[in-house]
């Protein structure tokens, strides 16, 4: 079985048919939440992915900060203002689904969260210690998490049974062999520099996890968000990867 684990698509529906063509035929989709928010696409984006095969998807902090009617000084002021203009495009069918995602889901093998098995939707996962916590917090093997964007694992080291952090390149396949915590990065907004979308392929017979990258056509993205009126900066970024 050939499993796709996508996460912060957010609101980017080029580089989210990107993915879909790079990855080629799967079986499942896992994602990882944040499907709205920064980008111009958000009922496209929501539309596409609940048609995919197997989709099942946990809430994201922007999924949580749209749907919800809490106020959203959590979030800086200019993903603050896409949260707003966002609210305005979703329909209120998509906003019915976002608002019923689950926090948490979890399959035989893998716990799957936004942010972190023990805070789902807003904690992030980018050094050992918070890896550790979460470690011993889940009861599966494997924990799939996104949030910060960043293709990054945590196994345990066989010497000091501490967490060690690796970042992940396309190309290298990583055999799930310990424990750990497995961020596929993002789709719609990745952070590491590299432009290209983000996601992770799990072979679950030969309990695999590998990350690839697929190209896009970024400028075609930044023109929808300079028309809908979102922050300038969420279209820059695109181009540079952060
Ligand atoms: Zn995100």
């Amino acid at each position: 079985m050939k499993i796709l684990v996508i996460s912060d698509v957010h609101s980017n529906l080029t580089a989210l048919e990107a993915v879909i063509q790079s990855a080629g035929a799967v079986d499942a989709v896992w994602c990882l939440g944040d499907l709205v928010g920064y980008g111009p696409d958000p009922n496209e984006c929501i539309d596409t992915l609940r048609q995919l095969p197997g989709f099942i998807c946990v809430k994201g902090n922007h999924d949580s900060a749209v749907s919800g009617n809490k106020n959203i000084e959590q979030f800086n002021d200019e993903a603050g203002s896409a949260i707003l203009l966002t609210r305005q495009m979703v329909t209120p069918e998509n906003m019915e689904y976002l608002r019923n995602l689950p926090e948490t889901l979890i399959t035989a093998k893998f716990t799957l969260a936004h942010g972190s098995p023990r805070n789902p939707v807003w904690e992030y996962i980018i050094d050992s210690h918070s890896a550790l916590a979460n470690m011993e917090f889940i009861e599966t093997p494997y924990a799939l998490v996104g949030h910060s964007h960043l293709p990054i694992m945590f196994t345990r080291d066989h010497h000091t049974d501490r967490p060690r952090r690796s970042y992940l390149i396309p190309g290298k396949q990583i055999v799930m062999n310990s424990n750990g915590i497995f961020n596929p990065g993002s789709v719609g907004q990745p952070r590491d520099n590299d432009p290209r979308a983000s996601y992770g392929i799990i072979d679950y017979e030969a309990m695999t996890w590998e990350i690839f990258r697929a190209e896009y056509d970024i400028r075609a993205v930044q023109n929808r968000i300079f028309k809908a009126g979102l922050p300038i900066k969420q279209a820059m970024r695109l181009a540079e990867g952060w």
